[in-house]
């Protein structure tokens, strides 16, 4: 025996690499390469900071109002938190306590089966089909919940409403998670379905679609019952989590619907000219309706060109995983940017070997 035998002990998530260096293309972690809104800016530059002696509103209610006008919801429907990762651990601390597995895809975000470990939640992962899909029949077995993100990470793949749907309605004594953290860049959000359906949470976050990953916002919407459960776990923990800058900048950048629409526009206009150039390029990969790209090329091996772009000071990401070893994520920044990624990419290719020809 010792101190450290009771230890909570968990392998913690490794996220994408925020390089130091400068002059970096950083195609990593999914951040958005437009400002927020300049309605941000001036918020930042009249808040009065005497103000900072006093504890932040609780409720974080400008920005709760904000989201409830913006998704035409109710204030007590929506709740939020420290980045969508506080959003999703919070709700895994509630919702997810039952002696049976939760079920997620096997290709996924990958903070998911650390949540699960670090709270000693039981989980099983349902493999995805083999052009990376769900299939709502694998999600029939008896589960403590459900979650996957929709389009899911770090696929991109977009599935149907009628898909999760159907997943709702075998469902019915889960609670049924849906992780829309990019789903701004031409998806269909599940939130309509929120009539139907009490035990379903929809996610979302500002750090991909609102470019505001640094101020570190995140929420979700679902039925009253479900948010109260939320937030009595939260004020369990920490009432006191969202800073009043954060609360105040959220809620402007909600109201700014027009710099929104316009920046996602921009970003989608983007991918699709990604998509025919790695087409070009010899590359494949599923339709991505988010702001990455999951691409593979069948004659390069993945990890030398990963190698090769930081070589170059390009970043993108790439796991060393079953199933997804010869995919690069590559995030999709402004038009500049992807034209130096190109350039780099097609140097590359004509210096590595292909693959099997070693
Ligand atoms: C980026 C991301 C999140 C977390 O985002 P936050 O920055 O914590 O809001 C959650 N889920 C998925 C699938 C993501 O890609």
């Amino acid at each position: 025996m010792s101190w450290e035998s009771n230890i909570r002990r968990v392998i913690p998530y490794t996220p994408g690499e925020q390089p130091k260096i400068s002059d970096v293309i950083k195609l990593n972690t999914n951040e958005n390469p437009y400002p927020p809104t300049p309605r941000v800016m001036e918020i930042l530059n009249s808040y009065e900071c005497g103000r900072m002696r006093l504890y932040p509103d609780t409720n974080s209610e400008v920005l709760v109002n904000a989201l409830a006008d913006f998704y035409k919801v109710k204030s007590s429907q929506v709740f939020v938190g420290v980045g969508s990762d506080d959003v999703i651990s919070m709700a895994f601390l509630t919702f997810f306590n039952s002696d049976k597995p939760i079920l997620f895809p096997d290709i996924t975000y990958s903070f998911y089966d650390v949540w699960a470990d670090v709270y000693r939640i039981p989980y099983k992962t349902i493999p995805l089909t083999e052009d990376f899909r769900i299939d709502p029949a694998d999600y029939t077995i008896p589960n403590g919940g459900i979650i996957f993100p929709n389009p899911n990470a770090p696929t991109g793949v977009l599935e149907s409403l009628d898909t999760i749907e159907e997943i709702l309605k075998a469902n019915p004594d889960s609670v049924v998670m849906v992780d829309e953290a990019y789903i701004d860049f031409g998806g269909k959000s599940v939130l309509p379905l929120l009539d139907k359906y009490e035990n379903l949470l929809v996610i979302q976050t500002f750090s991909k679609s609102r470019s505001m990953a640094g101020m570190r916002i995140g929420f979700a919407i679902g039925s009253e019952k479900m948010i109260k459960y939320l937030n009595d776990v939260k004020f369990s923990i920490n009432s006191y989590t969202m800073n009043p800058l954060t609360q105040l900048s959220g809620a402007e950048a909600v109201k700014d619907a027009e710099y929104f629409y316009e920046t996602t526009k921009k970003i989608m206009e983007t991918r699709e000219d990604a998509k025919k150039r790695l087409t070009a390029l010899g590359f494949t990969f599923p339709d991505a309706m988010s702001n990455f790209i999951f691409a593979t090329h069948p004659d390069y091996d993945a990890a030398e060109i990963f190698t090769a772009l930081k070589e170059r000071k390009i970043f993108v990401r790439h796991w060393n995983k079953p199933r997804i070893s010869q995919y690069l994520r590559i995030t999709i920044g402004t038009p500049e940017e992807m034209d130096s990624f190109f350039a780099a990419l097609e140097e590359i290719l004509g210096t590595l070997t292909k693959r099997g020809n070693a």
